[in-house]
Formats: structure tokens, C-alpha cells, sequence
């Protein structure tokens, strides 16, 4: 830091006998804003400034020519010493409101400080300790938080001479926590250890937690309880506990506040804490001012830079996780599986990867919702993650497929691992009695040939669609003989993409004709019959409100809402003597009509896109018993979608008038078909029945004696069409109540 070395070499000085305009003349010629005044004898007696001409000529009529300097000048004069530093010379000149300073040594001046000098100078040291300060910035190249922080501990130091540094940040500015992050160097109040956490959760113990013994390194200066607001303190001394190990005075420290990205809390993640340097060089001391400057930019450049390493740790962090289960991203798994190829490579050491994917798993959405699904996806990592060693990594590869990187593995080993990955998945168990199956696809890389890393990746995949075809809930490996199965790089991918799409298009399109025309069959044939106008269309209501209620899936409710509408199209085959008899039917008749839903299956089988629906059809009539027909199934075997289009069914039998019985109130109904449970029909399915109809009682705010058809009705809008299922999209009836 500058003493006042800065002011007027040459020191202009006027008589105190010589005019103001001698003044004046003198002031000019030698650019001059001030003059000393001497005796007769060359003694220092005062100054004459141009504030004191221009006050004279302001208010003198003959141009200060007849007035001697001594009438108009300054005689108390402050003054300083030589060797006063800029920054007190600056203190002293706005204390006195003075603009010129003289620097006297024993009686003689020896120069004039002048506010034009002190301001050039300043100008000249902010900009110096602004280019020293900038070096800190080129040091900073490592987005790396914990990298970012032992630069800024290492580099800080040097910009202040200072022996001891240590830069200290809690999670949430909590200083009763444990510092998340901390680097020393050679702060004697850590023990002289460098160390610094990171934010990774997956790496084992953090450094954090080998730090922990260390106490608190910071101790704030003394009577300052939070210095959260200020650029910085200086501290001429430091705390006992400081100086007790080894922590020389004086001190600066920087108060830190690190705002990060939300949190899956919502709220910022935040870092506060300090840089906290001791034994500064003299010098600092001698300007604190300046120091001071240099800690306000430093302050900033450390802020500015530990902010966007940590958003940018955050970030990195989050795309490397999977939101939904906590493992890795696939992201995560691209990174690990190159990195893990380059070192096989070195090494000429075997890795193995494995795809598991669910089976059927688009089921378990369909039928027990999204969110259930969701839940299988978390329980399934979970249950991986258990199974799984140490170095192995697991990420969730796509939608319900989860990949395995098994470092120093090979094939054989991997199969063992994954057979109990799969048998574990079987354990994990849904609402009716639907349990998760895995099929797994494992390949091992080939660190002697040139194979890229996603070769192995395809290999694996392979061995995947080997297991599902293979009936899935079983774990392949990759062989020679699946590369008959061409890559998907030697295909046109997107051409065959785009032709299936329109094939897709063109096929919903024909499909949805086809509803609609077998549709106006089914209301053509049923008008024909007094007793059983509307019959259809009740039974889908009331097999839609059953299914709604037992929260089927939105896929499952529609499949159900096709099939009701199609459980009767084999009547069309029944001879209308028989089918519009009146009165009860002969045991020959009763066959005859008892071929409908084999009719129905006749007319639909070559239908492939109404797979499910011809099973529903099919099975409509049989029992719980199994004492129904075609087929005699019984319980569960009987399609979930079948049992429902039978209560349906009977219930808009019996609240319909017949030709062989009057129609029945809908609690009378209720109470037959709780009567019939078990025998003809599945208690769930009569349950939900009943709590659906007691739900529109109680929104109707009656009674259920009170209740009528037509208010169950007006509950559930039928459509003419709905929406077919994708190919392949739906499972069949039966599945979803495997026992
Ligand atoms: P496969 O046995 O052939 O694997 O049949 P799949 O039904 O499991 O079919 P596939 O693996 O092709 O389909 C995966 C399905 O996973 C498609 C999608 O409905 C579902 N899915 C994808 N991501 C999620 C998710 O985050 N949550 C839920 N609940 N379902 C998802
Ligand atoms: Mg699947």
C-alpha cells in the first residue's frame, strides 16, 4: 500500500507580501490548485488555494491587484507528516473539509497531498487489487464443487498474504450440522487437513463424515454474531480458540451464501459458511481499506463461482438419477458402461449386463391403475437393489426395464445373480393375487475384439427377447445362434416406424367400422324382441359401473364396455321361434339357445384385434360353480371381464319384464344375486355390484327400495364406439386373476 509519496514534487510557494494576482499568475504557470506561503525569511506560515483567489476577486472590485497574499490566505493549516499513507491522508482531508494536504518534516514542507492525487491513486490501487483479485478467476477453471472449493481455499490466501486459510459451508447455513463442505489449508484449527465433502449419495462415506471429528473451524470476531450481511470482516485479532493451536492475527473473513436449485423439498438448496483467513501480511493492516475492496471482490468471484458449480453438481446429480426409483438414470448407465468398457479393455477383463424387464406389465397398469404400476416400478428397484453387490450399478433403462452393470463379471456368474433378481421379483405381490414377473436378457463383453459398448447393450437386449419369447419369467443369455436375429442398425428402423404407424391407423379405422356396424346388428336384432329392446345396451351400463367400481383400469372398463356389447351377438344364429318364445323353454330349446356365445365366437374368432373380448363373450354364461356353459370354467378361471357381463347380464334380466316373469326392483335383484353367490356368480363382482348401486342410492339421496333401473342408468353415458385397444395391448380376460 502507497505512503503519500504521490504528491507535488515541486512545491510552488508564494511570499506573504506578494499580490493575489502574483498568486494567481504563479498558481497558473504552474498548474497548480494551491500555493505555500513563506515569511521573509522562507518560513512555512500557510496556504493560498484557488478557492481563497476566486473568494477574493468575487467579492473585490479590482481583481485582487492592490491585496497582499498574506490579507487573503489560510494560516491555521493541517498538515501531516511524511510516510501518512493515502488512505489517512484521505480521512484527515474529509474530516477537515480540505482539499490540499502539506506534508511537513520538521517545520518544512515537503510536498502537498491534493484530493486530485489521493483520487488517482486510489484509482490506480482499486484497479491493481482488481486485476490481483481477477487472477482468482482464471484459477477457477473446475466446475467441480468440491475441486471449485479447494482452488478457492488454495488461491484465496495469496491475494492477502495470509499464512492460514480454511473455506467452511453447512447444509441450509445450519452450523450446529456437520459442514457439508470444508477445505483447509493449513488452518491450525482443522489440524492443518485439507479436506472437502462432495453432495454424491451413492459413493460410500463422504469425506463429510471423515471430517466430522473436526471441531467447528470458525469462530466469528468477537461482538459480531452474524456477519451474514457484509462483504467481509477484518479482524486485528483472532479468537483464543484460534490462537491456541496455532492461527495468527490478524484475520479476514468472508461470509458465504451459496443459493443451489430447488430441491425435491421445493425449497433452494442452500451452503453458508465462511472463508476464513489469518496472519496477513502487514500491509493489510496498514490499508484496511484496500483490503477490504480486495474482500468484497473476492467475496463476489467466490460466490458467483461456488453458486454455479453447485447448480451445476445439482443438475448433474439429478439427470443421473431416475426420479421414479431412486437407481441410476439411463444417462448414469451410458457414462458407467463406456467407462467400464475403457478399463475391461485395459485390463482384458470380462464385464456382464443384464436387462430386466417386466413382464406384462402394461396389465398391471391397465388393470390396477397407473399408480399401482408405478408402485411395482419402485418395488422392483428396491427389490434389485437388494439383491444386487457392491460395485454393480443399477438404472432404469426405459419405462419398466432396468439394466444391471456388473463390473469383473462374467456371463455365468451373472445368470446366478439374476435368477434370484427374478425369483425375489415373483415375491412381490398385488390386489388380486397378481403377482410381478421378470424376464432377463444377460450378455458378457468381449474385451478381446473391437466391440463398441453399445454392442454388448444389443447382445443383451437379444437375449431379452429370447426370454420373452421363450414365455418370459425366465433369465437368458446371449449365444451365438440369437445373432440370426439382424441388428436394428443393418434395418430401416424409422421406414418400418412410420408403415407401422399408418398400418396401425388404417387397421383403428377398420376396427372402429366394424363396432359400429356389428353394433347396429345387435340394437337391429334386439328390436325384433318386445322383451329384450335395450337389453345390450343396459348390460354394458351396468358392467361398466361394476368395473368402475372395482377400479379397473381405464383399458380393462373399456374392453369390459366391447364385450357387453358383444355378449349377445350369437343370438342372431338362434331361430326367432325359440329365441321370441313365449312362455319357459324344453330342455332341447334350452340348448339351442345355450349356443349362442359359441355362435358369437364363430362369427368373431377371425377377428384377431378382439382376442379379449371373444373370451368375455365366450365365457359369459358360465358359473362360479362351475356348473355354466360352453366350457364348465370355474372361479377364477372364468375371465375377471366374464364375470362381470354375467351379473350385468342377470341383473337386466330380472329388472326386465320377460315373457316368463315381470321385472323384479332393483333391492329385489340385489338380494338374488347375493343369494347366488358363489354358486352362479363371484362374490367380488356381486360386491361391487351392491356398493355401486348403494353409492347412486345415497347420491340420489333414497333408499334402495326407492331405487330404479333407470337411475343407474342415467348414471354411466354409454358410447356407441369406444376406442379399440392397440394390438397386443390388452391381456387376456382371465390373466388378471391368476391364482
Ligand atoms: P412384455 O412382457 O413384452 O415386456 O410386456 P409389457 O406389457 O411389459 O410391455 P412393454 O415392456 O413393451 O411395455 C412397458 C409398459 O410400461 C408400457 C407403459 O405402459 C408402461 N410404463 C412405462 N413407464 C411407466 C411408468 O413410469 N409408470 C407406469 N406405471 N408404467 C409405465
Ligand atoms: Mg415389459
Amino acid at each position: 500500500m502507497s505512503e503519500s509519496g504521490n504528491c507535488h514534487a515541486e512545491i510552488a510557494s508564494v511570499g506573504h507580501r506578494d499580490s493575489v494576482k502574483e498568486a494567481a499568475t504563479r498558481m497558473f504557470s504552474h498548474n497548480v490548485g494551491c500555493l505555500i506561503v513563506t515569511d521573509d525569511r522562507g518560513t512555512f506560515i500557510g496556504l493560498v488555494t484557488e478557492r481563497d483567489i476566486s473568494r477574493h476577486v468575487a467579492v473585490s472590485p479590482d481583481n485582487g491587484g492592490g491585496v497582499k497574499v498574506a490579507q487573503i490566505m489560510t494560516d491555521h493549516v493541517v498538515s501531516a507528516s511524511p510516510g501518512i499513507t493515502t488512505g489517512e491522508a484521505r480521512k484527515i482531508m474529509t474530516e477537515h473539509r480540505i482539499r490540499h494536504l502539506p506534508i511537513v518534516d520538521n517545520g518544512t514542507v515537503v510536498g502537498i497531498l491534493s484530493v486530485r492525487d489521493i483520487m488517482g491513486q486510489q484509482l490506480l490501487e482499486d484497479r491493481a487489487a482488481a486485476e490481483e483479485v481477477a487472477m482468482l478467476s482464471k484459477c477457477l477453471k473446475s466446475i467441480d464443487l468440491a475441486e471449485a472449493v479447494e482452488i478457492v481455499a488454495a488461491e484465496s490466501p495469496k491475494l492477502f498474504d495470509a499464512t492460514n486459510c480454511v473455506l467452511c459451508l453447512y447444509p441450509q447455513g445450519d452450523r450446529s450440522r456437520d459442514p457439508e463442505l470444508i477445505s483447509s489449508n493449513r488452518c491450525p484449527c482443522v489440524g492443518g487437513k485439507r479436506g472437502h465433502s462432495t453432495l454424491s449419495p451413492e459413493d460410500g462415506p463422504t469425506d463429510a463424515e471423515q471430517t466430522k471429528k473436526v471441531e467447528c473451524p470458525l469462530f466469528l470476531p468477537q461482538g459480531v454474531e452474524d456477519v451474514s450481511s457484509e462483504d467481509g470482516y477484518y479482524d486485528a485479532d483472532i479468537p483464543a480458540e484460534c490462537r491456541g493451536p496455532g492461527g495468527q492475527p490478524p484475520r479476514l473473513v468472508l461470509p458465504l451464501d451459496i443459493v443451489g436449485l430447488p430441491e425435491a423439498s421445493g425449497q433452494e438448496k442452500r451452503l453458508s459458511g465462511y472463508l476464513c483467513m489469518c496472519g496477513l501480511a502487514p500491509s493489510n493492516a496498514a490499508n484496511r481499506e484496500l483490503t477490504l475492496y480486495k474482500a468484497k471482490l473476492t467475496r463476489e468471484i467466490v460466490i458467483a463461482h461456488l453458486t454455479n458449480a453447485t447448480r451445476y453438481q445439482q443438475a448433474r446429480l439429478t439427470s443421473l438419477t431416475d426420479p421414479l426409483t431412486g437407481v441410476g438414470s439411463r444417462r448414469l448407465h451410458e457414462d458407467k458402461l463406456h467407462e467400464e468398457a475403457d478399463r475391461a479393455k485395459r485390463y482384458k477383463r470380462p464385464f456382464a449386463v443384464a436387462i430386466i424387464d417386466l413382464d406384462h406389465f402394461k396389465m398391471i397398469n391397465d388393470v390396477l391403475g397407473h399408480a399401482v404400476g408405478d408402485e411395482a416400478i419402485r418395488k422392483l428397484a428396491d427389490s434389485v437393489r437388494r439383491e444386487k453387490r457392491g460395485p454393480d450399478i443399477l438404472s432404469r433403462y426405459g419405462g419398466d426395464e432396468f439394466v444391471l452393470l456388473l463390473p469383473e463379471t462374467k456371463a455365468a456368474d451373472a445368470l446366478i445373480l439374476l435368477e434370484r433378481v427374478r425369483s425375489k421379483a415373483q415375491q412381490i405381490c398385488f390386489d388380486q393375487g397378481m403377482a410381478l414377473s421378470v424376464s432377463c436378457g444377460i450378455a458378457e463383453s468381449l474385451p478381446e475384439t473391437d466391440e463398441a459398448p453399445g454392442d454388448v447393450m444389443r447382445r443383451a437386449d437379444l437375449a431379452l427377447y429370447e426370454a420373452k419369447n421363450a414365455g418370459r419369467n425366465c433369465v437368458k443369455e446371449w449365444n451365438q445362434g440369437m445373432n440370426r436375429l439382424v441388428s436394428n442398425g443393418e434395418l430401416e428402423i424409422e421406414r418400418i416406424k412410420r408403415l407401422q404407424r399408418r398400418v396401425m391407423g388404417l387397421s383403428e379405422k377398420a376396427e372402429k367400422v366394424f363396432m359400429e356396424s356389428i353394433w347396429s346388428l345387435v340394437q337391429a336384432l334386439e328390436a325384433k324382441d318386445p322383451f329384450a329392446r335395450k337389453h345390450s345396451e343396459n348390460v354394458v351400463a351396468y358392467a361398466v359401473g361394476i368395473a368402475r367400481t372395482m377400479e379397473l383400469g381405464p383399458k380393462y372398463v373399456d374392453l369390459i364396455h366391447r364385450s357387453a356389447m358383444l355378449h349377445d351377438i350369437g343370438k342372431i344364429g338362434i331361430p326367432d321361434a325359440v329365441l321370441f318364445k313365449p312362455g319357459h323353454l324344453t330342455p332341447h330349446e334350452r340348448r339351442i339357445v345355450e349356443q349362442h356365445p359359441m355362435i358369437a365366437v364363430r362369427i368373431l374368432e377371425k377377428m384377431s384385434f378382439l382376442e379379449n373380448e371373444i373370451a368375455i363373450v365366450r365365457h359369459h354364461h358360465e358359473k362360479w360353480n362351475g356348473q355354466g356353459y360352453p366350457d364348465g370354467l370355474a372361479r377364477t378361471a372364468i375371465p375377471l371381464g366374464a364375470r362381470i357381463v354375467a351379473v350385468a347380464d342377470t341383473f337386466d334380466a330380472l329388472t326386465s319384464t320377460r315373457a316368463y316373469h315381470e321385472s323384479r326392483t332393483v333391492a329385489e335383484t340385489m338380494h338374488l344375486l347375493k343369494d347366488a353367490c358363489g354358486y352362479d356368480f363371484d362374490l367380488t363382482v356381486v360386491v361391487a355390484m351392491a356398493a355401486w348401486v348403494e353409492d347412486v342410492a345415497r347420491r340420489l339421496e333414497t333408499t334402495l327400495d326407492g331405487l330404479t333401473t333407470d337411475d343407474l342408468l342415467a348414471t354411466i353415458e354409454t358410447k356407441d364406439t369406444i376406442p379399440l385397444p392397440e394390438l397386443a395391448d390388452v391381456v387376456l380376460g382371465g390373466t388378471p386373476d391368476a391364482p
